[in-house]
């Protein structure tokens, strides 16, 4: 799928929307959801532009994709939540996808430290 800048997740990444942030690095930005659907809802994007997690698993080796997944635990880990969560990626609009900008949730019913 082609990525459109145009999307969100991108305009919080061009700083040209606001966003409630919990951790940043060089690989990921991590906020959190403005509909939460738990104590804990986090989201976790990755720096490069990839629409899906298809495109992203298609285009990338599975270091790159590794290592977006142990960013997720990092994260989960940095607002103490490592100990039991559910991590959710939505992938492609028959996957319930809204924004096309690669994402995972992560979801917790305890309280973020963060
Ligand atoms: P998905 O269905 O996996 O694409 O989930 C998209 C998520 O992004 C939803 O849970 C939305 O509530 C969330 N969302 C949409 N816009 C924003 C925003 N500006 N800041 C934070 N979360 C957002």
């Amino acid at each position: 799928m082609k990525y459109r800048n145009t999307n969100i997740f991108s305009q919080i990444l061009l700083k040209k929307t606001p966003c409630d942030k919990v951790f940043e690095d060089r690989v990921v930005l991590a906020f959190k959801d403005i509909k939460p659907k738990a104590n804990t809802h986090v989201l976790v994007i990755p720096k490069m532009p990839v629409a899906t997690f298809s495109d992203f698993c298609e285009e990338n080796t599975a270091i790159t994709v590794g290592l977006f997944f142990k960013k997720v635990h990092e994260v989960a880990r940095f607002i103490g939540v490592d100990d039991g969560f559910q991590m959710i990626v939505n992938n492609g609009e028959k996957g319930q996808q809204e924004v096309f900008h690669l994402h995972a949730h992560i979801l917790s019913d305890k309280k973020p430290k963060v």
